[in-house]
């Protein structure tokens, strides 16, 4: 009998949203006239904006010309994008990173999943807790739970920065601003990680999908602000929260020149060399239409556009935030980042038991804490996704509610 890859056994049953999803549509069912507010997932809501739209209906008319039609595009993705992504995102910010350094991908899920394909099963590998549970699963899929994956608490107590590790960790998963506390991570924090790695020769796996919500300016908005992070760390953007690609899916990787690991006979080998065989292996091209998209992003009705929808949704993460805080709750995040987090109020349970409560009371929904790991548990986190009305009736409820 042929075998399967028994690590997935090690998976949690179901992932946490559509466990989500089966408790709605089980009360859905059973009330059919309730107005549920969904606070819960982190998918935009908001359309695409005019430039985008603009660009992807051009980019249809020239795949239906001879003279414009295109096949399979360049493996790190177009010129015409990349060179936009290096000069806005980076090097208008003094940030030293090139065009040929940016791989154009459909996702920093898919991103962030993959990137294992290039790293030693050996490694050891510290994942925040709570956490975005894609580094987790996917760590989980590759290499199973063992002893190589390590939890770093990141909670209240340490004001949700998780401490650095006193041994060596090969790996490091960091999401800023985060995913699911909505709290940042400081330019002199970041810091004393990237000199962490240097110094143990460990890789920083930066998940920065949140850095268009930054709204103070001491937050870096990429780890390649850090003086030296070149050499030992990969970024993960992505076009989904800040311009509403969450259907369209774009996203691109930063995998810098510089950064190089010793294989088995200690010679330096090239990250970006491993993940371009990588991605010109397994991957064909985000579609041109799309590309052309993101490339809107940056013209500048694009940029004032995309500043316009993060704004909107901003407006909402401070709705939720005053809203909570005037009911007395203790409430993180939401200035930098679309998520606030809030500590459960003593009488409403634990993350499931609170989210019971707040679907069949209030009608809301948000997401259990404790499905971001065992840090969560206590906390849930309100997605400011949603339209200003809804935000609005649904913190509303929250005050009104009795529990
Ligand atoms: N990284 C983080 C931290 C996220 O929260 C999400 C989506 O929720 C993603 C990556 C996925 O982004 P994408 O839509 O580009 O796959």
């Amino acid at each position: 009998m042929f075998q399967i890859n028994e690590n997935y056994q090690q998976l949690n049953e179901s992932y946490l949203f559509s466990t989500i999803s089966k408790k709605i549509s089980a009360y859905a069912a059973a009330h059919p006239d309730a107005k549920i507010i969904r606070m819960g997932i982190g998918d935009v809501t908001l359309p695409l904006s005019p430039a985008v739209i603009e660009a992807l209906h051009k980019s249809v008319d020239e795949m239906g010309a001879k003279a414009t039609f295109r096949g399979y595009g360049p493996e790190q993705g177009y010129d015409f994008l990349r060179e936009k992504i290096a000069g806005t995102d980076f090097q208008r910010r003094g940030i030293n990173i090139a065009a040929d350094e940016i791989f154009v991908s459909d996702g920093a899920k898919s991103d962030t999943g993959n990137i294992g394909d290039i790293l030693g099963e050996d490694n050891s590998v510290a994942i925040t807790d709570p956490v975005y549970p894609v580094y987790l699963d996917t760590n989980i899929m590759r290499i199973g739970q063992g002893d190589k994956i390590h939890f770093l608490a990141s909670n209240a107590a340490n004001n949700f920065l998780p401490e650095i590790p006193s041994r060596k960790i090969d790996v490091v998963y960091l999401c800023y601003p985060n995913n699911p506390t909505g709290t940042v991570m400081k330019k002199a924090e970041l810091k004393k990680w990237v000199e962490y790695a240097r110094e143990h020769e460990s890789l920083i796996l930066f998940d920065a999908a949140y850095e268009a919500f930054i709204t103070e300016s001491d937050v870096p908005h990429s780890i390649f602000e850090i003086e030296g992070a070149e050499i030992c760390a990969i970024e993960f953007r992505s076009f989904s929260k800040n311009a509403g690609f969450t259907g369209l899916r774009c996203s691109y990787t930063v995998v810098p020149k510089a950064l190089k690991a010793k294989n088995g006979k200690g010679e330096k080998i090239s990250l970006h060399a491993l993940w371009k065989r990588r991605q010109s292996t397994k991957y064909n091209e985000t579609p041109y239409i799309v590309q052309r998209g993101a490339e809107a992003v940056y013209s500048p009705e694009g940029q004032k556009e995309t500043k316009a929808l993060v704004a909107y949704y901003m407006e909402n993460a401070k709705t939720i935030r005053n809203g909570l805080e005037q009911k007395g709750w203790t409430v993180y995040g939401g200035i930098n980042a679309p998520y606030i987090w809030v500590q459960c109020p003593a009488g409403t349970g634990d993350s499931w038991g609170f989210f019971d409560r707040l679907l069949n009371e209030c009608l809301v929904v948000g997401t259990p804490g404790v499905g971001f790991g065992k840090n969560g548990e206590g906390y849930f986190r309100f997605s400011s996704f949603n339209s200003h009305e809804n935000t609005r009736e649904a913190v509303e409820r929250i005050k009104n509610w009795k529990y």
